[in-house]
């Protein structure tokens, strides 16, 4: 079975100590693709520079949660790295861009006003969008009703089922993992069961949203336990998925992958993923040695 994790940060701090071997991990696991979105100006090179490294996908972009210290010059940044990159196959996004209504003390229009320059850069360079969406699904729906958009993700979907509709009707899946493995995730988990299979699509969000067996509460966290998602995580977390819908997990695995190559089209041209005869080529002609 082949797995794409839509959504994973391996070049967070978290993985440090050994992302080398959690890159091993997920690809033994069959986790074929990841697509590593950058959260600030201070970490696209990170991000591609790892995506080239490892032979994955990446996404540039500014993160709700970091408009704060962000500032005008940072959205030039963003539009001269999407131009200087234009040409790279391992660019496949805008992301992560958002808005973020949950998390206290950030300010709503700021967010806002990042939102829309970033869709605009999306849209305008071709780019499909990964949406990071918490409390503001119908915010995130008015941005993309006024400047449009090629489509993409909006990640670790939390909307109600009239949410999830209006942004699939707009060419966007909808981006499940972890969270909808615990029991008291209702919402999540009924929308994982019900939503149509071109709804789809399956992520990480590693080191963030462990599934429940990574889990650890307070207390324990306190006593120096750490919870950390990985991407070879990704196929026991769509055993949740196949359970919910009562199919096979070959199915999931399918549908899935289907409609990550549907939402984020660059994918397509890296083929199958790290390692394989396609990526070999793809490095040949980009002039890249070694296989990460
Ligand atoms: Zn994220």
């Amino acid at each position: 079975m082949r797995w794409i994790d839509t959504h994973c940060h391996l070049d967070a701090a978290e993985f440090d100590a050994d992302r080398a071997a959690v890159a091993a991990r997920a690809r033994a696991a069959g986790v074929a693709m990841q697509v590593l979105p950058a959260v600030e100006v201070a970490n696209f090179e990170a991000v591609r520079a790892l995506a080239h490294a490892e032979g994955l996908a990446y996404a540039l972009g500014i993160h709700p949660l970091c408009t704060g210290r962000a500032d005008d010059a940072d959205l030039d940044r963003l539009a001269e790295a999407l131009r200087a990159h234009r040409d790279d196959p391992r660019l496949v996004a805008v992301g992560e861009i958002g808005l973020d209504f949950f998390v206290p003390g950030l300010d709503a229009q700021r967010q806002e006003r990042f939102y829309l320059a970033q869709l605009k850069l999306a849209r305008d360079a071709g780019l499909p969008v990964i949406l990071h969406v918490r409390r503001s699904a119908d915010g995130l729906l008015k941005g993309l009703r006024r400047i449009g958009a090629h489509g993409g993700i909006a990640h670790a979907f939390n909307g109600s089922r009239e949410q999830a509709d209006v942004f699939t009707g707009m060419g966007l899946a909808l981006g499940f993992g972890g969270a909808m493995t615990f029991d008291r995730a209702l919402q999540i988990r009924r929308l994982a069961a019900d939503l149509p299979d071109t709804a789809i699509v399956l992520e990480t969000d590693a080191p963030d949203i462990p599934p429940h067996w990574l889990y650890r509460t307070a207390v324990q966290r306190e006593a120096g336990e750490r919870s950390r998602n990985e991407p070879g995580e990704l196929p026991q977390i769509a055993v949740s998925m196949a359970l919910l819908r009562g199919v096979p997990l070959q199915a999931v695995a399918e549908f899935s992958t289907r409609n990550a190559l549907r939402v984020l089209p660059g994918l397509r041209a890296l083929g199958d993923g790290p390692g394989g005869p396609d990526d070999q080529r793809l490095r040949g002609a980009m002039g890249v040695s070694g296989t990460g």
